[in-house]
């Protein structure tokens, strides 16, 4: 049985991987921050099967223990600070997690693998915030970064870290560039989520209006659940490589606002949508999409749930929990 070590099990990705890589047999180990984290709880009922280790992105010595401790065949690094709007006001945190402590897995790594550094193969979730202010449309591998947040320069630091890794020491170690990824369990943080919970809540009566900033950014939106699979494939290559994931389809903020509207009835969409400079940024991703033609043809991965399926996947799922919660 493969054994797999997650960061970030508690996140979005982490819950969708441990579920994908149970189903295909692995025994799965997951890390845990903090004390009395509140989010275990949604780790032990959604995946009870994950054995969770105490540790933290930060502390380097807890990451030998839990490599220690589970032993695994495949590393996934996904902890971060994730928040590109966050990452501003709290740049020095973003980077210790988001930057150095890819640096604390890999070398934490690298002293547990001794002199046999490919044995473990390693996952970085790399991101499409390393494009920022895009050089070329749409993005590939070789797309020069440009980013324009804390968060995307800390990604673009730990993305040529996990390169430099298996170019110095040999490390079956991997990035995967990935596209913004959604679901029903997103944090009400992201765009999309806030809409589909928005939304959902002004159809029931709950809410009058949704508070936006940029309408005009443009996104290349795909389906989380798919997301992972990409990831997994890529570790089973020979061959450390790096890979984009993306639908290579984008749309603008504007266009999921209309869209979940629409999901519910509401044509007139305009009437309950305002904007605020509170939640615009001081630098913006204006545009980006991702050519994932590299993973297609190599992993023979593609993403299966398109944009309207993703939006309706989030409305719905809020319109449910939102009519449980208020008895509407
Ligand atoms: P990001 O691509 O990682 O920054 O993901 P987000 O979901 O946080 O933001 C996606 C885009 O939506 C960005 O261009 C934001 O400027 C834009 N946006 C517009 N209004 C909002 C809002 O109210 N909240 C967030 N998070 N983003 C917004």
């Amino acid at each position: 049985m493969p054994a797999a070590l997650i960061t970030g099990i508690t996140g979005q990705d982490g819950l969708y991987l441990a579920e994908f890589l149970i189903a295909k047999g692995y025994e799965v180990h997951g890390l845990i921050r903090g004390q009395d984290n509140p989010k275990q709880h949604l780790v032990r009922s959604l995946v009870p099967e994950v054995q969770l280790h105490r540790g933290d992105l930060t502390d380097m010595t807890s990451l030998v223990r839990a490599l220690r401790d589970s032993q695994p065949d495949e590393v996934y690094n996904l902890g971060a600070v994730s928040s590109v709007a966050y990452s501003w006001d709290n740049a020095h945190l973003t980077t210790d997690v988001t930057a150095v402590g890819v640096l604390n897995v890999l070398e934490a790594l690298r002293l547990h693998l001794g002199d046999d550094p490919g044995r473990v193969r390693f996952y970085q979730a790399s991101s499409s915030e390393i494009f920022g202010k895009a050089q070329e449309t749409p993005q590939t591998e070789r797309t020069l970064p440009w980013p324009r947040s804390p968060y995307g320069v800390s990604k673009v630091y730990a993305h040529y870290l996990t390169i430099n890794s298996r170019e110095s020491y040999g490390m079956h170690a991997s990035s995967g560039i990935l596209f913004n990824h959604e679901s029903p369990r997103r944090g009400l943080e992201f765009v999309t989520r806030k809409i589909s919970h928005g939304v959902a809540r002004i159809a029931l009566g709950l809410q009058d209006e949704l508070v936006m900033g940029n309408l005009d950014a443009h996104r290349d939106w795909g389906f989380a659940g798919d997301y992972v699979e990409a990831m997994w494939l890529q570790l089973q290559r020979d061959e450390p490589d790096d890979y984009i994931v993306a639908t290579g389809e984008t749309h603008a903020v504007r266009d999921f606002v209309a869209t979940a509207f629409q999901h519910v009835g509401i044509d007139d969409w305009e009437r309950h949508v305002r904007t605020d400079p509170r939640f615009t940024r001081p630098a913006e991703v204006d545009h980006i999409v991702g050519d994932a033609s590299k993973a297609r043809t190599e992993l023979g991965w593609k993403p299966r749930v398109a944009f309207r399926e993703l939006v309706a996947m989030m409305v719905d799922a809020d319109l449910a929990e939102q009519s449980r919660q208020s008895g509407r």
